[in-house]
């Protein structure tokens, strides 16, 4: 597989926002969403590894917490294989994946905490979402939306009226800080959402690796 760079931080988005973690990242990716912030790892060809050396390296930093992030992790055709092995060492996995790829394959388990985004209009990727994998989430995965304006948020609207989502389900604004345009949206809207930040641009800025 090819990895861009792994590395321990706080994870910065969603429902394990602040808990320190090691962050895998593979390279390549099927998308290209306008304000993608790791255009790096999409073009660079990275260090190959294969599933084992990753999880020697992983375990190195003793954090139970692994999230497994890109570009598209999906795309390396043994990210299954790795997902497997870091389940067996008992470590917490957090699978970052852009909805354009079927969730069929990964397996069922307690240690497994699938984050799955929806891509907006904004992103120009919207058309190229899996909505189907929407009803495999469970209540212990997540739901993102990047929001970056009100068309944005009406297309989050209709896409959770319109499927039953069973995990939580997270809006971030474009650019992960500025929370105050959005939070007061989803407040006049009465959504049963949760408005998180980026941690990882308030506390380090545009990339970070420890
Ligand atoms: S899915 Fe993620 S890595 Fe791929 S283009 Fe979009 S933001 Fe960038």
């Amino acid at each position: 597989m090819r990895i861009s760079e792994i590395f321990h931080s706080l994870q910065g988005e969603g429902v394990l926002i602040g808990t320190p973690t090691v962050f895998v990242r593979t390279c390549g990716c099927n998308l290209e969403c306008v304000w993608c912030d790791t255009k790096y790892a999409r073009e660079e060809q990275g260090t190959e590894m294969s599933p084992s050396e990753v999880v020697e390296k992983v375990k190195g930093y003793e954090i139970p917490y692994v999230c497994l992030t890109g570009g598209e992790p999906m795309l390396q055709k043994d990210m299954f294989e790795l997902v497997e092995l870091l389940l067996k060492n008992s470590l917490h996995v957090t699978m970052e994946t852009n909805g354009s790829m079927s969730l069929e394959e990964l397996p069922c388990s307690d240690g497994l905490l699938i984050s799955m985004d929806i891509k907006c209009p904004s992103s120009g990727m919207s058309e190229r979402m899996m909505m189907e994998n929407l009803e495999l989430l469970s209540p212990a995965d997540q739901l993102k939306f990047i929001i970056a304006d009100e068309e944005d948020i009406l297309f989050a609207e209709k896409v959770l009226k319109e499927h039953e989502v069973l995990c939580p389900v997270i809006m971030t604004p474009v650019g992960g800080i500025d929370l105050r345009q959005l939070a007061e949206r989803v407040l006049k809207k009465r959504l049963n959402v949760r408005v998180l930040p980026q941690l990882q641009k308030i506390i380090w800025g545009e990339r970070r690796g420890v």
